[in-house]
């Protein structure tokens, strides 16, 4: 990085753009000129401003994306394939940029930003390798007849992404659907949006007009891509709250869609009498994931179970650890945790602090702006909470902030129906050195992904996505790819091949 980009990130990276959405090829701004301000929530400043589309504007690039698809999917999997590695290649030349873009406007810290573009590569090498063995299958049903099966792309799929993780969401999220062959309307969250619109230029070089679509803005372009009659799959990551909304939108608008929901996570991480503490208080405090987003991610295991054996000695160490973490401005390479994405949002997290000390929980540490840190930022060093019951907000609610619950447990089934006492169930960790309690309690925790002495980590081709209120669907995986297609069956009655020589013959 030069002199004056380390010294004034802004200035070099922000100020100079002009931040526009792409449809159809053509970087617009939004019908009527619509724009939002992009706040940096390391000094609450305003630093850019954005489109705000309007529902007309999402029409015109699902009509994009519409009259780009035949083309697109004609060109088979290497033909798309090729822009994919394409794209790869701009993504790792302009990694820098990107970082910043997501650092200055989401609040992550650089250092985890240029870690979210390196772990999005295997996701843009991995697809096209995925999606050359998709095949159908021939049927046996009966004799006398062949039935198989083909996969068809949907068409036009809307992608709605969250605020946590900006530039890995718009480099990996729409990719699964581009190589089956539909082209993606894609639209990032309003509180950080900058990366995705920035990488829209990177998105026009590798991939033709109207493939990729990405427009910004808030609820109502969402709900018009969500309405849209030629969008016929919807996939979405966001909140409970909104899934729920969406999945009725969509009944609403009179047309069947396919919705897959990547959602909230209040998830429980387990810990045994025999685990190594040492291990497991670094599992946790990664996998609370503070020094990526500053725990607003939806695997963060925001509940950690901690057997009485090793209670008091976990809540020390955890403490201990998270108070030596430096926590400021977002784009200095020294930070460990950058601010809350947004003032609401850190109005929404304190909030959940003062229940949990009036619920009677203790806060061990955290919870405060730290000292040096800009005044205007949306600052809050890590918490820990001790003596949390299982009846409180903070260990039934998914807080999604640098908030740990710790809640003690004794008896094993106790600890099971703990575990499973939330409406949500994105992930589960399991902590201990015992082959048959690592497993047989894996089996028993209601998640969709749970990681037995480890914690957070995704891996390309495994499926995430939640159970209960976490979601419908899975994701990263062949489930996924195959989610992106309708299954098609072409039945053929095989008649006699010498009643058929002999009237060929006969002809
Ligand atoms: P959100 O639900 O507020 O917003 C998500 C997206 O939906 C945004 O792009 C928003 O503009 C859009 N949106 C809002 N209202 C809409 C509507 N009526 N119709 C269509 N689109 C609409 O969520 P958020 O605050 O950005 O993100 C936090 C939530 O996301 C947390 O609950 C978190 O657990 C979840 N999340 C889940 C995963 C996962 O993989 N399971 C990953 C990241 C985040």
């Amino acid at each position: 990085m030069s002199d004056t980009a380390t010294q004034d990130p802004i200035a070099t990276y922000v100020r100079p753009r002009a931040f526009k959405m792409l449809i159809g090829g053509e970087f617009v701004d939004a019908d009527g000129g619509a724009l939002s301000e992009a706040l940096d929530p390391s000094t609450g400043e305003a630093v850019a401003e954005i489109p705000d589309a309007s529902r007309a504007d999402v029409a015109r690039a699902v009509a994009a994306a519409r009259a780009a698809q035949p083309a697109w999917e004609a060109l088979g999997v290497d033909g798309r394939g090729a822009c994919f590695e394409r794209f790869g290649e701009l993504l790792r030349e302009h990694r820098e940029e990107l970082a910043m873009l997501d650092a200055i406007d989401s609040g992550n810290p650089v250092a985890a930003m240029r870690v979210d573009i390196d772990i999005s590569m295997p996701y843009v090498r991995g697809w096209p390798q995925m999606a050359r063995w998709v095949a159908g299958e021939v049927i046996p049903a009966t004799p006398g007849n062949l039935h198989y099966t083909s996969f068809r792309p949907y068409g036009v799929v809307g992608r709605i992404t969250a605020f946590n993780h900006p530039v890995m969401f718009a480099a990996t999220r729409p990719l699964p659907a581009l190589i089956t062959g539909n082209c993606v309307v894609m639209k990032p969250a309003p509180q950080t949006a900058l990366s995705t619109l920035g990488m829209a230029r990177l998105v026009a070089d590798a991939f033709p007009p109207g493939v990729m679509n990405v427009v910004s803005g808030g609820a109502d372009p969402g709900d018009a891509l969500v309405c849209d009659p030629d969008v016929k799959r919807i996939a979405f990551t966001g909140s409970v709250q909104t899934g729920l909304v969406i999945q009725r939108r969509a009944a609403e608008s009179g047309h069947v869609k396919h919705i897959s929901l990547e959602l909230g996570g209040k998830n429980a991480m387990v810990l045994f009498p025999d685990t190594d503490l040492e291990e497991a208080v670094e599992g946790a405090i990664y996998g609370m994931n503070f020094n990526v987003c500053q725990g607003q991610s939806c695997g963060s295991n925001s509940r950690v179970l901690v057997h009485r054996r090793l209670y008091d000695e976990f809540v020390t160490r955890a403490a201990e650890r998270l108070r030596a973490y430096a926590v400021g401005v977002a784009y200095d390479d020294a930070t460990d945790m950058g601010p809350l994405v947004s003032a609401a949002h850190h109005e929404r997290v304190s909030r959940y602090l003062e229940a949990g000390v009036q619920d009677g929980a203790t806060l061990v540490t955290g919870g405060e702006h730290p000292r040096g840190a800009p005044a205007g930022g949306y600052y809050m060093t890590p918490a820990v909470f001790a003596d949390v019951r299982s009846d409180m907000r903070i260990a039934r609610e998914e807080i999604f902030g640098p908030v740990m619950s710790v809640l003690p447990w004794d008896g094993y089934d106790e600890m099971i129906e703990l575990a499973n006492s939330v409406d949500l169930g994105l992930t589960a960790s399991v902590w201990t050195n015992d082959l048959d309690l690592a497993h047989k309690t894996a089996d028993l925790l209601d998640a969709g992904y749970v990681w037995v002495n480890d914690s957070t980590r995704h891996y390309f081709g495994t499926p995430f996505g939640g159970t209960k209120n976490s979601g419908t669907g899975r994701e990263e995986s062949k489930e996924e790819l195959l989610s992106y297609m309708e299954t098609k069956v072409v039945h053929t009655r095989l008649r006699d091949p010498r009643a058929a020589f002999a009237r060929i013959i006969s002809s």
